[in-house]
């Protein structure tokens, strides 16, 4: 049977390091600040908003939402996103999407400045975490998967990961990091052929997929480590969640598995925050 690879252990982990990290620097002066910029007030929203301000209170990090009318006007709402990027205090910004349709996203996502796009909306950003800048952040959902396995001390080097999925939130990022972790990797997609052969020659299996439990026995072998990404809604237990990986199919069989919830999903805004930290830092010239 496998082991459970629980995001809430990473998180708190990654939070006690950053409460350090912010107590030595408000001995400075210095408050960390992530803004939160909510067109509407979409559900998914408002749960991933109170997570975030929870951690931030927790951690000692400053937190403050701008939360705009659903009909905003774009040239209101790319005049609000460019006094909020130009504030000094705020050294990280997450903007909610989609943005409603009459919205412009794309202009509105390149005004923020790529050293306070802590969430890897930027192209900018998307450009630096594709040639390895460290300066660059990638969006927090691919590194909360890196975080549980360097966590867990999963080894990267030299092994085989194949990751299910290439949307440019996850799929695509997460190979890049990986990559840079020099990892063998096989990037997988709804075109792929023989795709649980291809799935089952991984050492680390990634699904990010938006397909409930689609990942079956068939998919996996032993020895396997399997990191779900996946929130659906779990069509045999409605009102439930589920990931990309039939859990109690595959846990038999693999050697370490992530659950949802309680795996990636746990991990995301603790990266927010370590983002947000990092981006501080480097806007005031901390090493
Ligand atoms: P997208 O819908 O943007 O991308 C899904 C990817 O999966 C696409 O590349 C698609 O291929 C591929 N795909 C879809 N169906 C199949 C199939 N039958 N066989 C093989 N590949 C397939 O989803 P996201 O990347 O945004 O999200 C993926 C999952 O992760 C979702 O469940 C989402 O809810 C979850 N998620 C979780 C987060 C967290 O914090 N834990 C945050 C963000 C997302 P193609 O490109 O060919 O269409």
């Amino acid at each position: 049977m496998a082991e459970r690879l629980t995001g809430k252990e990473v998180a708190a982990a990654i939070k006690d390091n950053l409460k350090t990290e912010i107590t030595t620097l408000s001995a400075q002066g210095i408050t960390p600040k992530l803004g939160i910029v909510r067109v509407g007030a979409r559900p998914d929203d408002l749960y991933y908003e109170g997570g975030a301000k929870k951690t931030c209170e927790n951690i000692g990090m400053a937190c403050q939402v701008f939360e705009y009318p659903e009909d905003i006007a774009q040239e209101d709402f790319e005049k609000a996103v460019r006094e909020i990027n130009d504030k000094k205090e705020i050294n990280g910004i997450l903007m909610f999407s989609p943005l409603p349709k009459h919205l412009k996203e794309n202009r509105v996502r390149e005004l923020i400045s790529p050293e306070k796009d802590v969430d890897s909306l930027t192209l900018g950003s998307a450009a630096k975490v594709f040639v390895g800048d460290k300066t660059g952040f990638p969006p927090c959902t691919p590194q909360a998967v890196m975080e549980i396995l360097h966590h867990y001390q999963i080894p990267i080097q030299g092994q085989k990961a194949v990751v299910l999925g290439r949307s440019l939130v996850v799929g695509k990022p997460l190979a890049m990091l990986l990559l840079g972790e020099n990892a063998t990797v096989t990037i997988c997609h709804s075109k792929t052929q023989d795709l649980p052969l291809v799935c089952q020659d991984a050492d680390v299996l990634i699904a990010a997929v938006g397909r409930a439990k689609m990942v079956k026995a068939n998919f996996v072998k032993s020895g396997q480590i399997v990191i779900d990404v996946g929130i659906n809604e779990d069509p045999e237990n409605p009102g439930k969640y589920c990931g990309d990986v039939d859990y109690t199919d595959v846990k038999p069989i693999v050697e370490k598995i992530t659950p949802v919830p309680g795996g990636v999903g746990s991990v995301t805004t603790a990266v927010l925050c370590k983002h947000t930290l990092l981006a501080c830092k480097l806007q005031n010239g901390i090493e």
